[in-house]
C-alpha cells in the first residue's frame, strides 16, 4: 500500500480528524499522523501536548499501528524525509477548499512526485473544526459529541471549568 502523512494543528483533534484517520488507514500503509509544531494560529495546547492527545484519542478509538510524530518547517520537507507517497488533507465544505487547493498546488510545486488526497468526512462533521470545540469548552459547554473523553478532560484542565 501507499505510504502516508496526515498533517495538521490537531489543536486539539476532534472526531472529524478521526474520521479522516480511520478513512486514510484503509487506503494507506503506513498512515503518520503529523503534527505541526508551529500553526498558523497560536495554538492552545502545546505540540507536545497535542502528539500526546493524539496518541491518547487514537488508542480510545481502538486504531493501532498510526505513527504520531511532530514536525516544524515545511511540510513538504517532512514529508520527503519519510518518503511517503501521499500527504492526506481532509474537507469539510466548500470553505476548506480555497486554502487547501492553493496548499496542494504550492506542495506539488515544491514536490511533483508526492500527491495530495483529500478525504471527505462524514456529514455529521462537516461543521466541526479544533477552534469551534475550543469555544464551546471555554464556557463549559459539552464537547462530548465532538471529541474523545482524553481530549474532553484536557479541554477542562486547561480551561479550568467545569462543563455545564
Ligand atoms: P491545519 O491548521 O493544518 O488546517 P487542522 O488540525 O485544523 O490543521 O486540520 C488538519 C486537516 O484536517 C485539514 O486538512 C482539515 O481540513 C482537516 N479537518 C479538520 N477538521 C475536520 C473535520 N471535521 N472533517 C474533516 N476534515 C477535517
Amino acid at each position: 500500500m501507499p505510504k502516508a502523512i496526515y498533517p495538521g494543528s490537531f489543536d486539539p483533534i476532534t472526531y472529524g480528524h478521526i474520521d479522516v484517520i480511520k478513512r486514510a488507514r484503509k487506503l494507506f500503509s503506513p498512515l503518520i499522523v503529523a503534527v505541526v509544531e508551529n500553526p498558523r494560529k497560536t495554538p492552545l495546547f502545546s505540540v507536545e501536548e497535542r502528539r500526546r492527545l493524539v496518541e491518547e484519542a487514537l488508542e480510545e478509538e481502538g486504531l493501532e499501528g498510526i505513527q504520531v510524530i511532530t514536525y516544524s518547517g515545511l511540510l513538504i520537507e517532512c514529508a520527503k524525509s519519510l518518503g511517503v507517497d501521499a500527504i492526506v488533507r481532509g474537507l469539510r465544505a466548500t470553505s476548506d477548499f480555497d486554502y487547501e487547493f492553493q496548499l496542494a498546488l504550492t506542495n506539488r510545486d515544491l514536490d511533483n512526485d508526492i500527491e495530495t488526497v483529500f478525504l471527505m468526512t462524514a456529514g455529521k462533521y462537516s461543521f466541526l473544526s479544533s477552534s469551534i470545540v475550543k469555544e464551546v469548552a471555554r464556557y463549559g459547554g459539552d464537547v462530548s459529541k465532538f471529541v474523545p473523553r482524553c481530549v474532553e478532560r484536557a479541554l477542562r484542565e486547561k480551561y479550568g471549568v467545569r462543563p455545564a
